[in-house]
Order: C-alpha cells, then sequence, then structure tokens
C-alpha cells in the first residue's frame, strides 16, 4: 500500500493535518502531523502528572522513549483560587514552558484527569468540579477557555459533562446539553493569532448513540473548527457519521490491557491515553508481550508482564524483556531493577517505565503493521490466545501514593504506611535496642583497634 496516496487531502489547516491511509471504518491506519510531531496511528499517547510522564524526567522522556504526546489535565495546576494561579498567569504561549516539555512531543490539554477522581460537588452550567492538589475545587469554563488562549496547548479537548454516577433518566439530555454549550464557548472564545490555531477536539460522552445524536449531529456543522474527537465511550466510534470519519479518533475511554486497546483498534480509535503503562511500572511490573505472537517458541499461555517484586528474580541476569533493546534492558537485568524495587530507590520505577514504554511502542508499530497486512482479525485472534486477558495482579508496594490516585472516601486509613518509626517501636523496648546499639559500636571500635596494632598504629608511634 502506497501510505501517502490514499485519501490524502490537502491540509486546510497548515499546522495540522490529519491522513487516512486506508479504510475510513474499522481499523485503521493515519498519519497525524503537527507543531513538526508525526505520529503515526494507531498510536499512543501518556498520561501525565503535574506536566510530566510518571518517573520519567524530560530528558529521559526525550532520549529513551518514543512517546509523541503528553495529556495534560488542568485540575493539576490550580491549586489555588484565581487570580494567584502561577499557570494562569505566565505568559503567553507558555505551556510547553510551564511545564519544560521537550519539543518531540505534542501537548494534549483537558480539564481532568483520566479516570477521574470522583468529586464532592457536582458540575453546573458553568463550571467543572476538579479536584487539585489541595482539594476540590469548581473550574469555571471560562477560566478554562481563555487558559487555552494564554497558554497555547498543541491540542485541546473540549470539556465533557460526565457525573460520577450512572446519569439516570433526565441527567442524560442535562449532559448533553452542557457539552454542547461548553464546546461552543470554546470555539467562539479561543482565540487564534498569527502564529496559533487551536486544535480542538469535540468530546463525546459516554451515553448511547441516541442519547447524544442531536449533539454529534451539530458536529457535523462545526466540522470545520474541529482537529478531532475526544471519545468516553470507544464503541461510539463505529457509529459515527460519515462526515466525521475523518477527522483523528483519540480515546479518552480507560483501555486497560493490551486486549481491550486492540478491541478499540477495531472499533476505529486512532489515538490512545493509555494509563495502564504507568500502572505496570508503579507495581513494579516489566511488561512483557508482543503482536501478535511471542518470538520465544511455546504454546502455554502467557502473563502480560513480569512481577518484578518476586524473589525468584533477585539472582537472574536476563534482560526485563527478551529481545527487548530499550535502554533499560540494554545496560541492566532483572535482579539489579529487583534491588532497586525492594530498597525502594526510585531508579527501579525509571528503568521500568522505560522499558513499559518501549513494549507499548513497539506493540503499536506492529498492530499498524498487521493492519496494512490485512492480517488484523487473524492476528488478534492469535494474541488472545498467547496471552493471558487481564493484566499481572499488583502484589508489591509502589511508590508513594499521591491523592488522585484513589477514590476520595471518608473513614479509611492511611494509603502509606510509615517507612521510619522510633527506635523500639518495632517490638524491642527502646533500652534494649539502646544497649544493643551501644555493645555493636564498642565491639567495631575494638576490631578497628586491633586491626590497626600491627600496622598503621605502630608505624605511628
Ligand atoms: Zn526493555
Amino acid at each position: 500500500m502506497d501510505l501517502n496516496s490514499v485519501n490524502s487531502e490537502a491540509p486546510k489547516d497548515p499546522d495540522m493535518y490529519f491522513r487516512l491511509l486506508s479504510s475510513s471504518s474499522g481499523p485503521r491506519l493515519g498519519r497525524l502531523a503537527l507543531n513538526k510531531v508525526t505520529i503515526d496511528t494507531p498510536s499512543f499517547i501518556a498520561p501525565a502528572s503535574r506536566g510530566a510522564v510518571p518517573h520519567l524526567s524530560h530528558d529521559n522522556l526525550r532520549d529513551h522513549t518514543d512517546i509523541k504526546g503528553i495529556y495534560v489535565a488542568l485540575e493539576d495546576f490550580v491549586e489555588k483560587y484565581p487570580p494567584n494561579v502561577p499557570i494562569y498567569n505566565q505568559a503567553a504561549g507558555s505551556l510547553r514552558n510551564f511545564t519544560s516539555t521537550p519539543s518531540e512531543s505534542l501537548l494534549i490539554l483537558s480539564g481532568r484527569r483520566v479516570p477521574p477522581v470522583t468529586t464532592a460537588a457536582s458540575n453546573t452550567d458553568h463550571s467543572l468540579a476538579i479536584l487539585t492538589s489541595v482539594g476540590f475545587r469548581m473550574l469555571p469554563i471560562d477560566d478554562y477557555v481563555s487558559v487555552v488562549s494564554r497558554l497555547r496547548p498543541d491540542i485541546v479537548l473540549g470539556l465533557p459533562d460526565i457525573p460520577s454516577n450512572t446519569p439516570g433518566k433526565h441527567r442524560g439530555p442535562k449532559m448533553v446539553f452542557r457539552t454542547d454549550l461548553w464546546l461552543q464557548q470554546l470555539l467562539n472564545k479561543t482565540i487564534a493569532t498569527a502564529d496559533y490555531t487551536p486544535h480542538i477536539f469535540a468530546p463525546l460522552l459516554p451515553l448511547d448513540f441516541e442519547q447524544q445524536s442531536y449533539y454529534i449531529e451539530t458536529l457535523t456543522d462545526k466540522i470545520d473548527k474541529l482537529s478531532g474527537l475526544a471519545l468516553y465511550d470507544s464503541a461510539l466510534a463505529t457509529e459515527l457519521p460519515e462526515e466525521l470519519e475523518k477527522l483523528p479518533r483519540m480515546s479518552v475511554d480507560d483501555a486497560e490491557s493490551p486486549h481491550k486497546v486492540l478491541q478499540q483498534v477495531r472499533w476505529g480509535i486512532d489515538l490512545f491515553n493509555l494509563g495502564f503503562i504507568t500502572t505496570a511500572t508503579d507495581a513494579g511490573i516489566a511488561l512483557d508481550f508482543e503482536f501478535p505472537r511471542p518470538t520465544a517458541a511455546g504454546e502455554e499461555i502467557r502473563p502480560l508482564g513480569v512481577d518484578l517484586w518476586g524473589k525468584e528474580h533477585a539472582t537472574d541476569l536476563g534482560p526485563l524483556g527478551q529481545g527487548c533493546n530499550c535502554y533499560a534492558c540494554r545496560r541492566h537485568h532483572k535482579a539489579y531493577v529487583q534491588h532497586l524495587l525492594v530498597a525502594k530507590e526510585m531508579t527501579a520505577w525509571v528503568l521500568l517505565q522505560i522499558h513499559n514504554t518501549k513494549v507499548i511502542d513497539q506493540f503499536f508499530a506492529a498492530v499498524r503493521g498487521s493492519i496494512e497486512r490485512g492480517s488484523f482479525e487473524e492476528d488478534v485472534a492469535i494474541f488472545g490466545k498467547f496471552y493471558e486477558s487481564e493484566m499481572p495482579e499488583r502484589k508489591g508496594q509502589g511508590p508513594r501514593l499521591r491523592g488522585y490516585q484513589f477514590k476520595s472516601q471518608g473513614g479509611t486509613g492511611k494509603k502509606n504506611p510509615k517507612s521510619f518509626t522510633k527506635l523500639g517501636a518495632a517490638g524491642v523496648p527502646a533500652g534494649d535496642m539502646r544497649e544493643e546499639l551501644d555493645e555493636a559500636v564498642e565491639s567495631g571500635v575494638k576490631e578497628v583497634a586491633n586491626g590497626l596494632e600491627g600496622g598503621f598504629a605502630e608505624r605511628l608511634s
């Protein structure tokens, strides 16, 4: 297939274009180019925490990964009330400066993380309920619109009105009404300048197609102002009207395993905001799968990753993944990473994140190859036969948890156990421990003194 000829069109926007390189429905190949970053789709972007991909410094991101897009949530940055929000007071065009993101990765701004933590209050017609690092706040929609104009992210997602509970009979229509209203605000009020065009992705709600069919119809009228779609329910990709098929589709519908990613690719998703890379890394799991089948022989069903907390890896000098050529696998082995995990040394998670990102990158490259060959359906069936359907269970401890990583519930205990306790707190009375310590020091001093007697000490005298 000539990847540059099929369905290619002259881009209407000089900064950004999305070209479909295959059929427009079902699993599809495309190429998204924006601000000198080119992404062959299907592919993935990584969710960020306060502007950084967890465990990766920006130079690691640039030098050791192929992450070409970062999903940034505004709720990470608005811990104070306006006008004292540092990110609101930056010079124009500075989200990239503020987060120091390398120019090799696109910055995609949205209101909330995926999946969002349930908030205490509900959204209103004019504001979104968010969780900041110091508590719940309401984010006025007008503030989001003005932040977009000022910070100029490469791609901006329209805000969806999604309640924390399953919507009832009346809530569904209200979700559609508000999402439409907020999108119109974003489209009409975001300021384009000579050197900045806002690239807005319209959100599609996690509702049946019929419940939001009116809203989706109106999107076809706004298509000239839209750069893509953000799907909170990926299955909607199969029902979209023909006019919208040429827009890139980003899944913000948490795909928690490679099997779910393949399902969504089948529905026609182009770009995935993929949270399970970091979830696996946090759990100490080195992803270990290839699409469509493992290179190593054997018919047994394999786990999707290796839990490096396991003691059996303490002497394993093999790489994190067989045949992997990532920085972590070229330089280190399982035993080293296992040791780092046990020592709670944060380099463990850095190396794991670099490795896991590489596994995912190669997975998507293989998926694209499979679609191009026309063997996608057979390959998905083969993958299903060789690999377990769920990610390995989390067994060991992860890095210190943050507030956004668990649901807010009253009455629950501390999430992070104390790492250090007072002397004697672990069952030994403090007095006994003190004596033991004194004895140990004393005998140590004697040993050193004895060692010195024959050599250094004599020469001194
Ligand atoms: Zn590796």
